[in-house]
């Protein structure tokens, strides 16, 4: 691999190192393994990290820190609140910032000495092979299939490494795809899950620390890359469980059939990736229900005026620890079984957090013969927007 990573040219390779240079990379120096010719290899590599989330907090961080040459960033989110328990190179001034600048900033602050370029960018399939071209390992550090995808299928039309990563709740996967001769993504998955089997960090949660971890383990993977030595995970999927705080690896294969990178392959350009996938975009809407609805400040206006409304609250009990709005609490799975709970006489408001779960709840029990049911529109979220912003957004 590391025959992939010296495609500069003689001309154009750095062949020395700066005495503060020196200095900075000393304890890679004295490591014959690294030594001046690794830190060389290191200075001429060109890395692209695709995301600058909670994978690439880790990636972004130790690969600067590590002397890589030229680090690409591509994210076109902005920093968000959220974010800060586990996207570790933003701090909360840069709440608001874009994503791909502020993570420049730090990464150009912790290493003056390496070229970290940002594109503030929605990586696409018109844009992917343009972005890839000019680096020799692409990271992926996505939270979605299509653009998992996409990284899997560019890097194989490329004939880059593509060092992945996921994570879900407690549990990461990290190995490396693309190398000559080894398996990609889609040996591993042929089939993306269906649309919405698999929630998102948003709807799923995930332990801060667990991106810090698999997002290391991926740093390590693509240094090691560079350097040319050890044993690659390619080949190997390495599974992580944080809560057993056990590693397991299994053996991947290439796949004979792999439209891709198998012997008859049919894909042979870029494609629609949320099309091959199912989905209209991460943030696709819920399929609209049309059930009934109140906005929050109507909700409000009738409470003030003491209408007696049944509040029911459909989230789950860690949930409602957060906030609540004191209203009876029937997390959405319970309800088909807790439906004698209500009375179908009294007027019912529902809530969730957003709003989609007990839009569910409300078509739910319109088909079970409630008629006097409204989902308040937007949620929690939306009275903490709109009527109360004591309550607190999650
Ligand atoms: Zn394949």
């Amino acid at each position: 691999m590391a025959s992939k990573v010296q495609t500069v040219t003689r001309a154009e390779a750095a062949t020395t190192l700066t005495n503060e240079e020196i200095l900075r990379y000393s304890r890679h120096l004295i490591m014959p393994e690294v030594g001046m010719d690794g830190q060389l290899k290191l200075k001429n590599a060109k890395v692209l990290l695709i995301g600058t989330g909670g994978l690439g907090a880790p990636l972004g961080l130790y690969l600067a820190a590590a002397g890589v040459g030229k680090l690409g960033l591509v994210d076109f989110d902005v920093v968000d609140f959220t974010n800060l328990q586990r996207q570790v190179t933003f701090g909360t001034s840069d709440v608001g910032k874009p994503k791909s600048q502020a993570a420049q900033a730090r990464l150009s602050n912790l290493n003056p000495n390496i070229q970290v370029q940002a594109f503030e960018t929605k990586l696409t399939s018109e844009n992917a092979l343009e972005l890839f071209k000019d680096f020799d390992i692409i990271v992926d550090g996505t939270d979605n299939f299509p653009t998992r995808y996409l990284v899997n299928d560019a890097c194989i039309l490329l004939g880059k490494p593509n060092v992945y990563g996921s994570i879900f709740r407690f549990e990461g996967q990290v190995t490396v795809f693309g190398t000559p001769g080894g398996p990609c993504y889609r040996c591993l998955y042929p089939e993306p899950p269906p649309p919405g089997l698999v929630p998102s960090c948003a709807e799923g949660g995930v332990l801060g620390v667990l991106p810090g971890i698999v997002g290391s383990i991926q740093a390590m993977e693509t240094i090691k890359l560079i350097l040319g030595s050890g044993d690659s995970l390619a080949e190997r999927l390495l599974l992580f469980d944080a809560l057993g705080m056990k590693f397991r690896e299994f053996k991947l294969r290439k796949n004979p059939a792999c439209p891709i990178c198998g012997d008859k392959r049919t894909i042979h350009k870029l494609i629609d990736y949320y099309e091959f996938c199912g989905v209209r975009g991460e943030e696709a809407p819920a399929p609209d229900l049309h059930v009934p609805e109140i906005t929050p400040r109507e909700f409000k206006a009738r409470l003030d005026r003491g209408d007696e409304l049944f509040v029911l609250d459909v989230r789950e009990p860690h949930e409602y620890q957060i906030c609540n709005l004191r209203g009876h609490l029937i997390p959405l799975g319970e309800l088909p079984r807790r439906v004698h709970e209500l009375d179908s006489s009294r007027e019912i408001v529902t809530h969730c957090r957003s709003g989609k779960r007990s839009a569910e709840a409300v078509d739910f029990l319109r088909k079970a013969g409630f008629r006097k049911i409204l989902n308040l529109k937007g949620g929690i979220l939306a009275w903490s927007d709109e009527v109360d912003s004591s309550v607190p957004k999650y």
